[in-house]
């Protein structure tokens, strides 16, 4: 059997990082930044007031209580400004620029508030309450690195320097097709011998969670033919396609029979449970790579953490390899099967410690969506005891 490191190496070895493309500010969220960016003017682009206040000569307020004349009244856009003199104040709002002349705002809360005279009770320093021209970032000065993922505040950056557009790699456009002729869409009845797809929607919106855009292309019955058929058409919208069901060891396993002659995909057993059969390879002039995982809903799940996500972080042209690991205090003894890596299903408290779920069943997806992390066991260990120190994705 292939252990899970090979496996993985195989289809890091093989996936490409996306090509980068220039993209719409409102398109560019969860995408890889691919182009350094940085702002063409100072930011803030010009010294304005922090309060809504009075601008004043910080000299002229030393000996406050005083009563100045208001000469002016400033609002956040103003763009035609008088200096001000000795002596005189203007009424400032935030984000309005300050006028020649003032050194200082005073908040409106230390003063009565006046428009054609204001009294201000408290002295200020100079510069309070101002913000400096390029105190945020210079002009020329770089904001972000290619590599950034794009998140609120990395879009707010970019759309505060002024762009519009950005060039990014994209999310990877991934196609998850449902492989069983048991399978029935949910909200329709269930006739005799028949479930409800579940894995569709747990592979799309894995790839949603894992920075792609998932495209359900729905199930497809056991016949190869149609399959490929249903292949074919998804491969013109798509970076990467999953599969689930249709390559373990018996009949009408529909992926394996239409793939398997292409010789472009390779259907192996990897050394884990749950997930041994796994298949991986390219498909399509375009050598799409397409992930066949086994249809059991756990073992698609975790076969989806451990081999996807980090394939899609390399198309994404993030640092990828295998899932983070970190240590935790288990609470209850495990078995794991020689010779295979187990991912068992726990849940991991804030104090660290772990607790494996209740049914540990590749087929029980109600004890996988009560777990947040995936307990490894690694191959040679059989027993785990309690109180042991154990290793543990989250998910
Ligand atoms: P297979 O890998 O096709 O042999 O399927 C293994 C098990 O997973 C069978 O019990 C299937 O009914 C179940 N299964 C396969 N595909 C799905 C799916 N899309 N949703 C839920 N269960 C599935
Ligand atoms: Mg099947």
């Amino acid at each position: 059997m292939k252990s899970v490191d090979a496996h993985l190496a195989d289809i890091l070895a093989t996936v490409r990082t996306l090509a980068p493309l220039e993209l719409e500010l409102e398109r560019a969220l969860g995408t890889t930044l691919a182009e350094e960016v940085s702002s063409p003017v100072p930011l803030p682009p010009f010294d304005n007031s922090a309060m809504d206040g009075y601008a004043v000569r910080a000299a002229d307020v030393a000996a406050a209580p005083v009563s100045l004349p208001v000469i002016d009244d400033i609002a956040a856009g103003s763009g035609e400004l008088r200096a001000i003199g000795h002596g005189h104040a203007v009424r400032i709002m935030t984000g309005a620029p300050l006028p020649a002349g003032a050194d200082a705002v005073v908040p409106v809360e230390w003063t009565d508030g006046g428009t054609v005279t204001v009294r201000i009770d408290r002295p200020v320093r100079e510069g309070n309450a101002v913000r400096r021209a390029g105190e945020d970032v210079q002009a020329g000065e770089v904001v972000l690195k290619p590599g950034t993922t794009i998140g609120a505040a990395q879009l707010g950056i970019i759309a505060g320097t002024g762009r519009r557009r950005v060039w990014v790699r994209p999310r990877p456009r991934v196609v998850v097709l449902s492989t069983g002729a048991e399978l029935v869409e949910p909200g329709t009845q269930l006739g005799p011998g028949q479930i409800w797809d579940s894995n569709s929607f747990t592979l799309t919106a894995a790839v949603r969670e894992a920075g792609g855009e998932g495209f359900r292309a729905g199930t497809v019955t056991d016949d190869p033919a149609a399959f490929l058929d249903q292949l074919d058409a998804q491969l013109v919208r798509a970076d990467a396609v999953i599969t689930s069901g249709g390559v373990s060891m018996g009949a009408y396993e529909p992926v394996k029979e239409a793939l398997g002659p292409l010789g472009t995909v390779r259907f192996e057993k990897v050394a884990m449970q749950p997930g041994m059969p796994q298949g991986f390879g390219v498909v399509g002039d375009d050598q799409v790579p397409i992930f066949t995982l086994p249809g059991n809903p756990v073992s698609s799940y975790v076969s989806f953490q451990l081999f996807v996500r980090p394939a899609l972080r390399k198309m994404r042209g993030l640092p990828a390899g295998p899932p983070a690991t970190r240590s935790a205090h288990l609470l209850a003894p495990l078995h794991s099967p020689e010779g295979k890596r187990s991912f068992l299903r726990g849940v991991l408290a804030d104090d660290g410690t772990v607790t494996p779920v209740h049914g540990q069943g590749s087929h029980q997806l109600a004890a996988l969506a009560l777990a947040n992390c995936l307990i490894m066991v690694p191959e040679q260990v059989t027993e785990v005891p309690s109180g042991a120190s154990v290793q543990v994705i989250r998910i």
